[in-house]
C-alpha cells in the first residue's frame, strides 16, 4: 500500500474560477497564471482548466515549451521576459510573449531580431510604478517604448505594470492610487492595451481598467488577502489529505514531538499523520494549526517533524488509526492553514513535494 498521503486536483474547480475571473473583469482578456507548475497543480492540468483563457502566463522558459509540447496553442506570455540571447531561440519557437523590463533586453531583442526577419514578437513593456521589483521608471518607459516600435521584428506593445497594495490598497507607504497615478503619467499618450490585474486586482478593484487581467492565485481556489475564497464563491482546486497513522493516549504533562514543545494540560488521545515538512506542510505551522479528521475539526500539537506531525482526537470520537485527515482544500481553505502558519496559501500550494502523489477529483 502506498503511504496515504495524496494531492486530489479538481479540474472542475479551476474552470470555475476562471469563469469567476473572467465574470469579475468584463470585456478584459486573461491571462491565466500558471507559474511555478501552476501554483503545483500540474501544467497538463492548467491546460484542461484553463481551456478557456485567452492566454497561459509563467516565469519558467522550459515550462512554455512544455505548454506547447502539451498542446497549448494560444498565446503564453513570459512574465519576466528571457533571462539571456539563448532564450530567444525558445520565445521565437515556441511562439512566446515577452515582458520586456529592463534595457539589457531591448539590446538583445535588437540583435536578434536584426539576424532574421521572420518572426514578429509581441512584447508587454513593464513599468516600475513603485513597487521597485522589475520594470522601467516612469521616466524611462517612453524611451523604452520608442526604441521597440522602432524594431522591424516587434508586434504588439502592451504597457504593463504590477502593483504592490490591490489587497491593501490605502497602504501608508504605496496606497493603490497613487501606484495607478504613476501608471497613467508613464503611459499618457502611448497607444496600446494595459495590463494591470493580479488576483487582488480582479476580485477587488474591478474599477481598474485593465485589457488583460492576469489572475494566478484566484484560480486554484485561495486568494492574495482581503476576504475568503468562499466570499468570491471560489472553490479551492487541490485537496491535500493524508490518514492517522498512529495513535497515542497520553497523560496530563506529557509531551509531544521533537524538542517536547507540547506539554497536555489534561489527559489526551493524540493521533499522527503521515504528513510532514517533506512533503510540503510548513515546519512552521505552530501547535493549535487547524486539520480535519473524519470531518471534525481539530488542530495540530507539538512541532511539525519530516514525515509527520500530530493532532488532537480528543474530542474526535471514533478517530482511529486510517481516519482521514484533511491537510487543506475542499473544507478547510489553504488560506486558513497558510495564516494559522504565518504565510500565504500561494507558497504552501507551491511547495506540495515531488513525493505526494497527485490524483484528479
Ligand atoms: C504571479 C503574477 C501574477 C498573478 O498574481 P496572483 O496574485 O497570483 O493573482 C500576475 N502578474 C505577474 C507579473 C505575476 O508575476
Amino acid at each position: 500500500m502506498p503511504r496515504p498521503i495524496l494531492a486530489t486536483i479538481d479540474i472542475s474547480a479551476l474552470r470555475h474560477n476562471l469563469r469567476i475571473a473572467k465574470a469579475r473583469a468584463p470585456g478584459a482578456r486573461i491571462w491565466a497564471v500558471v507559474k511555478s507548475n501552476a501554483y503545483g497543480h500540474g501544467l497538463a492540468r492548467a491546460i484542461r482548466g484553463f481551456a478557456d483563457a485567452d492566454g497561459l502566463a509563467l516565469i519558467e522558459p522550459d515550462y512554455a515549451m512544455q505548454l506547447r509540447e502539451l498542446g497549448w496553442q494560444k498565446p503564453i506570455l513570459l512574465l519576466e521576459g528571457f533571462f539571456d540571447m539563448a532564450d530567444l531561440d525558445i520565445v521565437t519557437a515556441a511562439r512566446l510573449e515577452v515582458t520586456v523590463h529592463r534595457v539589457e533586453q531591448i539590446a538583445m531583442l535588437e540583435a536578434f531580431l536584426a539576424m532574421q526577419t521572420v518572426t514578429k514578437v509581441n512584447i508587454h513593456l513593464k513599468m516600475n510604478s513603485g513597487m521597485n521589483r522589475l520594470g522601467f521608471t516612469p521616466d524611462a518607459f517612453r524611451a523604452a517604448h520608442a526604441r521597440l516600435r522602432a524594431l522591424q521584428g516587434v508586434g504588439d506593445i502592451t504597457l504593463m505594470t504590477h502593483l504592490a497594495n490591490a489587497d491593501d490598497p490605502l497602504n501608508a507607504r504605496l496606497p493603490l492610487q497613487q501606484q495607478i497615478a504613476t501608471f497613467e503619467r508613464g503611459i499618457a499618450g502611448l497607444a496600446g492595451d494595459r495590463s494591470v490585474a493580479n488576483s487582488a486586482v480582479d476580485l477587488m478593484h474591478p474599477e481598474l481598467r485593465s485589457d488583460w487581467v492576469r489572475p494566478g492565485v484566484m484560480l486554484y481556489g485561495a486568494t492574495p488577502g482581503g476576504g475568503s475564497a468562499k466570499s468570491f464563491g471560489l472553490r479551492p482546486a487541490m485537496t491535500l489529505s493524508s490518514q492517522i497513522i498512529g495513535i497515542q493516549h497520553i497523560a496530563a504533562g506529557e509531551a509531544v514531538g521533537y524538542g517536547s514543545r507540547f506539554i497536555s494540560a489534561t489527559p489526551m488521545i493524540v493521533g499522527v499523520v503521515a504528513c510532514g515538512y517533506a512533503d510540503g506542510y510548513p515546519r512552521h505551522a505552530p501547535t493549535g494549526t487547524p486539520v480535519i479528521v473524519d470531518g471534525v475539526r481539530t488542530e495540530t500539537v507539538g512541532r511539525v517533524s519530516m514525515d509527520m506531525f500530530s493532532v488532537d482526537l480528543t474530542n474526535v470520537p471514533g478517530a482511529q488509526v486510517g481516519s482521514q485527515v484533511l491537510l487543506w482544500g475542499d473544507g478547510l481553505s489553504v488560506d486558513e492553514v497558510a495564516h494559522a502558519a504565518g504565510t500565504i496559501g500561494y507558497e504552501l500550494l507551491c511547495a506540495v513535494a515531488a513525493r505526494v502523489p497527485f490524483v484528479e477529483a
